[in-house]
């Protein structure tokens, strides 16, 4: 770093201490192939024989024609402080560096040499995360390196001029806190990472937990990076191979799976003492041995690293790594280190690592095909005698990294368990994460349905918390009446999704019926829908402050009176309490003043040419969104940081399930309401049952949803027995059991029942398949999108109409219903909707020059900017776009000429 062209290997080498060739070589290997191809570059270095000279050399590359002791110091400089600064910033750091760096080459040689392959960037042993710690570390230390800068800054300058040095007046107190706040309020980082400090998620419970185990990564999204959104086989139980988003993050965006755990990292110096007292030979001792023995009788002693830095050789590699895990099962060692040895024709290298950031997970240990974890100890664990820390403590469960897991053997089931075994999986399952983990059978559907499912849950309408009649959040849903799955999966209670639910058992029946349904739509009971499903209510909170400007001036929250300038209609302000703001319980709707406000001016000469003087003061109340309308739910008068009184005021919205709101069942079918049909026109069974739900039958065959299939049998067995069914991915009860059960209960094993046509009465030809699916409410509803406008604002640069719902905007005319008013020769309607509907204005031409004249109100006359008042002027109907065009034009120094008749 900081230093631009090349250098050669030895000299950096000999730069960090090692003065003689000899001592270099031994730095980089003690393989006497190696040694051959390290010659090339000890001659390219030839010239540089001792330390001061390879200083000097860096120096000279650093910083031109200064003096030598200057040119060394500063190389010393570079070396100490950005040089590997993970290994230390002391010189008496050098000689690691030299090790580190002779390592790396040694392994470039090795690659070259065909001895090694390339390391697996995709790998999960080569990947570190990062979480909120470690990135406030980094950020806080350039925060405070600019804060020091800052004040030997200040320092300078007060001694310049020789005054009296104040330490309070020159620290400048909230410039850590500021910059601090100012990264986590925009999520901007040092390094230029953006987005790392997000809003979270709360939908529902089960997004925020999922928003919480989320794992970014850095690699831009736009280029291809097939290996790196692959899965990999490391990602194995620590990785959810579902959840991932579709498009360009697919792949880079990831989730923890549910078991995996991030190492937060132990103290290196502790375990490296440690290994030493087992007998590592430190690699300096371990070289300058080899070395002194004759060329045949050297062996290629087996490495061992620490953290990636090769720190000496140990003779009995398998004796170390299995001390080392005995050590760490007895509770002796941290259970955060882990030891690998990697052993190939050529290579002979142990790995300990205790950094953090690796994601390890935990596996029960076997010893001579036998799990250690026995049904007592899962007694008590039952009995509340244990927790999951006496199984770590005791060596029975053990967390390995993606490193360690190469030396594993691990068997999934208890009953496959051989001798060689060295570890059992505690429940396959836990390879999914939070959101894959609700879909029940999750292993019968076609994989991408569950990736669907694992992005939907997150949308799913539900209990997100239950302090909601405290909390003021800036929106937020809430199912009126969630219900635990009937088809559970064990995972739902150990995260938590059973207590705060996010969905509604529905009786779904799965047939055609009115048509109504194609194309993924549902047809809903209308009765069932008035009874209360799937209604919930959205909340929006609005908030306006009393700011306080230099000069005393300050905003009132009141009733604005009529001569405040930007007075509205009274009619806005009819919700307003004597104090200015909505009385609770009061229907609004968009456009109404929920906050009334005053301002002062922003200018103090403002409006004084057309008004009577006096100051006036602004209108600046808050009102409701376009397009939305509720009941004012609560206000909330406190106080900001700053001291300003703040408003806040919460507007519910009942939400009943109406045409078009969108559903979908925990096997990513979605689908919106096409019909709400009232329930004497709904099939019946012969029991009387009548659906909620009718779903068209071609949902299944291409998309393979064998889940929901089985869900809705379980649902069914659950409702009739009155118990829950276990639906739990690889261990929920099989189709057969479920045949069984629905049998015994005096159904069909098939789960297809004889129905009824509500409206004649006739009975179906075939038995239709009926069952209970939770249905979950995704928060895209028509009452959020639907939108319309006749006339409305319009932008002020084109004067066309604005874009976008949010803003009462007009629908889109694009070029593609334009090129179909063309083709139709519908010359009329093209110009009324790109013309008269849109930015016509009528502009002035002068007929001599062709260029935009104007009409001057003081003579009366129409003039042009060339030809004065000789001009000629027609009226011209132009699109507003186009004389911006004209203007924009002129303003390049381009003369565009219209020629008028
Ligand atoms: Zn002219």
């Amino acid at each position: 770093p900081s230093v631009a062209s090349r250098i050669p290997l030895f000299i950096v080498m000999r730069a960090l201490g090692l003065e003689s060739d000899k001592q270099i070589v031994e730095a980089i290997t003690w393989d006497p192939e190696i040694e051959v191809e390290l010659l090339p570059s000890l001659e390219a270095a030839s010239d540089v024989q001792t330390v001061e000279d390879a200083l000097d050399y860096i120096g000279g590359k650093i910083i031109f024609g200064q003096p030598r002791q200057r040119r060394i110091e500063r190389a010393e400089l570079v070396l100490d402080k950005y040089f590997l600064p993970h290994l230390g910033t002391r010189p008496e750091d050098r000689i690691k560096k030299a090790y580190f760096l002779g390592q790396m080459a040694e392994k470039l040689l090795e690659l070259v040499l065909g001895r090694r392959k390339p390391d697996d960037k995709d790998h999960y042993a080569n990947k570190r995360l990062r979480l909120a710690g470690d990135l406030l570390a980094s950020l806080f230390r350039v925060i405070f390196k600019r804060f020091c800068q800052d004040l030997q800054y200040q320092l300078e300058k007060i001694w310049d001029t020789g005054r009296a040095v104040y330490i309070e007046n020159i620290v400048r107190a909230d410039l850590i806190t500021e910059r601090l706040r100012h990264a986590l309020a925009t999520g901007n980082w040092t390094g230029g990472k953006v987005g790392v400090s997000q809003l979270l998620d709360r939908t529902n419970y089960l997004s925020t937990l999922s928003h919480l185990r989320r794992v970014v990564s850095p690699l831009s999204r736009s280029q291809p990076h097939f290996e790196a959104r692959d899965l990999h086989a490391t990602q194995w139980g620590r990785i959810c191979p579902n959840e991932s988003p579709e498009g360009p993050n697919c792949g880079l965006v990831k989730n923890l799976a549910l078991m995996a755990r991030i190492t937060v990292g132990v103290d290196e110096t502790e375990i490296e003492s440690k290994l030493y007292e087992i007998g590592v030979v430190p690699i300096q001792k371990a070289r300058k041995e080899e070395r002194e023995k004759p060329e045949h009788e050297r062996r290629r002693r087996p490495k061992v690293f620490l953290n990636g830095r090769l720190i000496g050789v140990h003779d009995d590699p398998h004796f170390l790594v299995n001390y080392i895990r005995e050590e760490r099962r007895k509770g002796r060692i941290n259970p955060e280190v882990n030891v690998a040895y990697i052993e190939t024709e050529y290579i002979k290298e142990i790995y300990i690592n205790c950094d953090g950031g690796r994601i390890v997970r935990p596996l029960i240990v076997v010893k001579d095909g036998k799990p250690l974890v026995a049904s007592e100890h899962v007694e008590k664990l039952r009995r509340g005698e244990w927790t999951w820390n006496d199984f770590i403590e005791r060596g029975l469960i053990e967390y390995l990294d993606p490193m360690e897991e190469e030396n594993a053997y691990i068997a999934i089931n208890p009953e496959d368990l051989t001798p060689e075994h060295t570890h059992l999986e505690i429940m396959p399952t836990t390879i999914l994460g939070v959101c894959a983990a609700i879909i029940p059978y999750a292993e019968h559907n076609q994989s991408p349905r569950n990736s669907y499912e694992a992005a939907m849950a997150k949308q799913a309408l539900g209990f997100p918390c239950a302090n909601m009649l405290l909390r003021m959040d800036s929106r937020g849903h809430f199912l009126h009446y969630p219900q635990r799955p009937l088809a559970q999966t064990k995972l739902l209670d150990l995260i938590g999704y059973n207590d705060r639910p996010a969905g509604q058992n529905m009786v779904v029946a799965v047939l055609t019926l009115t048509g109504y349904n194609i194309e993924d739509a549902l047809v809903f009971s209308k009765s069932a829908v008035d009874r209360g499903l799937a209604r919930s209510t959205f909340f929006r909170t609005y908030e306006a402050e009393e700011r306080k400007y230099p000069g005393g001036e300050e905003d009132r929250i009141e009733r604005p009176s009529p001569n405040v300038r930007g007075y509205r209609a009274g009619e806005v302000y009819r919700h307003l309490g004597e104090d200015g703001i909505v009385e609770v319980e009061a229907r609004v709707r968009g456009g109404d003043v929920l906050i009334g406000r005053t301002s002062p001016p922003r200018f103090m000469g403002e409006y004084r040419e057309f008004e009577v003087p006096g100051r006036v003061r602004r209108e600046t109340s808050l009102d409701m969104r376009h397009g939305e309308s509720g009941i004012v739910d609560a206000v909330l008068i406190t106080e900001t940081g700053e001291g300003n009184r703040l408003v806040k005021v919460r507007v519910r919205d009942l939400r009943v399930p109406e045409l078009g709101d969108k559903f979908a069942s925990r096997h990513g079918q979605k689908g919106v309401i096409g019909l709400l049909l009232p329930h004497e026109d709904l099939p019946f069974t012969e029991e009387g049952i009548v659906p909620d739900l009718i779903i068209n039958p071609h949902a299944f065959p291409s998309r393979m949803t064998m889940g929901q299939l089985l869900e809705s049998m379980a649902g069914k067995v659950a409702a009739l027995k009155g118990e829950y069914v276990d639906s739990t991915t690889f261990y929920g009860t099989n189709e057969r059991q479920l045949r069984e059960e629905l049998k015994k209960l005096g159904f069909q094993p098939s789960g297809c029942e004889v129905m009824y046509d509500g409206v004649t009465g006739e009975m179906y030809k075939v038995p239709i398949f009926i069952g209970i699916v939770y249905y979950q409410k995704l928060h895209h509803m028509v009452a959020d999108k639907m939108h319309a406008r006749a006339r409305g604002p319009v932008q002020i640069l084109t004067r066309q109409p604005t874009e976008g719902r949010a803003r009462e905007g007009g629908l889109r005319f694009g070029e593609m219903e334009r090129d179909c008013l063309v083709a139709h020769g519908a010359a009329a309607l093209l110009k009324d909707r790109l013309l008269e509907e849109s930015d016509r204005t009528t502009v002035y031409i002068c007929e001599n020059c062709g260029l935009v004249a104007y009409y001057d109100a003081i003579s009366d006359k129409y003039k042009c900017p060339l030809c004065e008042e000789k001009a000629k002027v027609a009226q011209v109907t132009m699109s507003y776009a186009f004389k911006l065009l004209l203007q924009e034009l002129m303003s390049l120094g381009i003369y565009p000429k219209l020629k008028v008749g």
